[in-house]
């Protein structure tokens, strides 16, 4: 059974697809003027764990995530920058697909780019127009009217008495105590240079949250199973969708809404001035691998603010140490020729292990709870294997029990980076080989001990040396 905390009923609900066996879910992508921040893949990577459970627990999942290639941000870059819009967004496209690639999440069905959508916003701005509901304003921008929609407010609490009727507010991001009526279609200014598109309110561009409503209902329907994002997005991003798409379609638009809690890092807000601002790469350029990102990223429960670190990085890269080594040591008892069966106790382990975890992430991606029975049946099985307990056949369950839990952590692989073979091993074994075929047996086992101090053992085989990472 899979229950979600669902930001629309402020409660964790039981999940049921509208279409059995097969779930629709959006999730707001990146807006492409700039690098990604770890926040960022906070979101996206609580996503992938949210999207890998469901295909889990046996269910079919259509994702999409859009790509916002228009928007203030994105024409302010672009000019900074001399660039046009199309040249300057894709720059951030590429980057955005290498980042998820290095975190190990799968790709979306479909990423939709807001550029590529403009039909279908204009012909929800029409639907909207034609209802009553929005309106072309002096400034010949079009605006949702607010008061026209007594059904505003509902993943947040929207006071009425403060709203501010008939005042209008023409930027994407704004609080919630500047409440106003929103724009749909921006009217082209000077501001915005080469970048517009015709319309039958004039040349102009879609507002930001508008992309949404087109591009999630263009791919999914008019009414579908899953939204996500970050906490601030909430508001007035996806108010603002429910607004736009329900007072358009006249029918639900989303089931169940939901939200991860922000990434800080040492306790404080990310931000450039406080210097505690990471992209991927600054923190791949200091030495850590994907995998020990990912670990840290989806360690901590969700709806849990995520305390970033170095000396989490540092922890992950330990765990996972433990992780590697308790594989590696059931990779070789499995590898044996062993035609005896699983032990019953093993496999109840095995299974047992497999089946707590996935109930786990399924109410509401416990990911802690998870790694907690990991790490518990990581010490049971080891105690298992000291005691003799464990044959090729019991290793065997106890790897299938590993994978279907990688199956949504994706973290038991390490990183190409992780098992390159250092230079200096490398050179330390060409002299043990010359060291051993002068036949100086201390000098020999004086380098395998350098080789092992540096976390490798080297094991001589017919086919020269093969070097295992310890
Ligand atoms: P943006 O490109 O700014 O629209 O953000 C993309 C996604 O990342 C959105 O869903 C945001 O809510 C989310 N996000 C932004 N900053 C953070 C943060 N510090 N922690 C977690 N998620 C964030
Ligand atoms: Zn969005």
């Amino acid at each position: 059974m899979l229950r979600f905390y669902n930001s629309l009923t402020h409660r964790v609900d039981d999940f049921q697809p509208i279409q059995p066996g097969k779930v629709g879910m959006y999730t707001c992508g990146p807006t492409v003027y700039n690098y990604a921040h770890i926040g960022n893949f906070r979101c996206y990577a609580f996503e992938d764990v949210l999207k890998r459970t469901l295909l889990a627990s046996g269910l079919k999942v259509r994702h999409v995530m859009n790509l916002t290639d228009v928007d203030d941000k994105t024409i302010r870059g672009s000019q900074a920058e001399k660039l046009p819009l199309r040249q300057f967004t894709q720059k951030y496209k590429d980057a955005f697909f290498a980042d998820i690639q290095t975190l190990r999440m799968i790709p979306a069905d479909v990423y939709p780019a807001a550029t590529e959508t403009i039909t279908e916003m204009i012909q929800l701005i029409q639907t909207l127009f034609d209802k009553g509901i929005a309106y072309q304003a002096e400034d010949k921008s079009v605006y949702f009217s607010i008061a026209k929609w007594p059904k505003y407010g509902q993943l947040v609490n929207i006071d009425r008495d403060s709203m501010r009727v008939g005042v209008r507010i023409k930027m994407d991001e704004y609080a919630k105590d500047s409440m106003a009526d929103f724009a749909l279609w921006k009217a082209w200014d000077e501001a915005d240079g080469d970048v517009g598109w015709d319309s039958p309110w004039g040349r102009g561009r879609p507002g930001w949250h508008i992309e949404c409503s087109a591009m999630s209902s263009k791919y999914l329907g008019k009414t579908f199973d899953l939204h996500c994002g970050g906490i601030d997005n909430m508001f007035p991003h996806h108010e603002d969708e429910i607004a736009q798409s329900e007072a358009a379609n006249g029918c639900k638009f989303v089931n169940t809404w939901m939200h991860c809690a922000h990434l800080v890092v040492d306790g404080q807000k990310m931000s450039k001035s406080l210097g505690n601002f990471y992209t991927l790469k600054d923190i791949l350029d200091k030495g850590y691998s994907g995998r020990e990102i990912r670990y840290v990223l989806i360690g901590t429960y969700y709806r849990q603010s995520l305390n970033f670190s170095f000396q989490a990085l540092d922890e992950a890269r330990g765990n996972l140490q433990r992780i590697d080594a308790f594989v590696a040591r059931i990779k070789d008892l499995a590898a044996a020729r062993d035609a005896a069966a699983a032990t019953p106790e093993i496999i109840a382990l095995a299974s047992g292990a497999a089946e707590k975890f996935l109930a786990a992430l399924q109410e509401d991606l416990n990911v802690s709870a998870g790694l907690g029975i990991l790490f518990d049946f990581i010490r049971d099985g080891n105690r298992a294997m000291d005691a003799g307990q464990v044959n090729a056949a019991g290793a065997q369950s106890m790897l299938a029990a590993l994978a279907s839990m990688d199956r949504i952590l994706a973290v038991m692989e390490p990183d190409a980076t992780e098992t390159a073979v250092p230079a200096e091993v490398v050179s330390l074994t060409e002299q043990r080989a010359a060291a051993r075929k002068a036949r100086d047996w201390a000098r020999a086992d004086q380098l395998r001990d350098q080789i092992a101090a540096l976390g490798w053992e080297v094991k001589d085989t017919p086919k020269g040396p093969q070097f295992v990472k310890r």
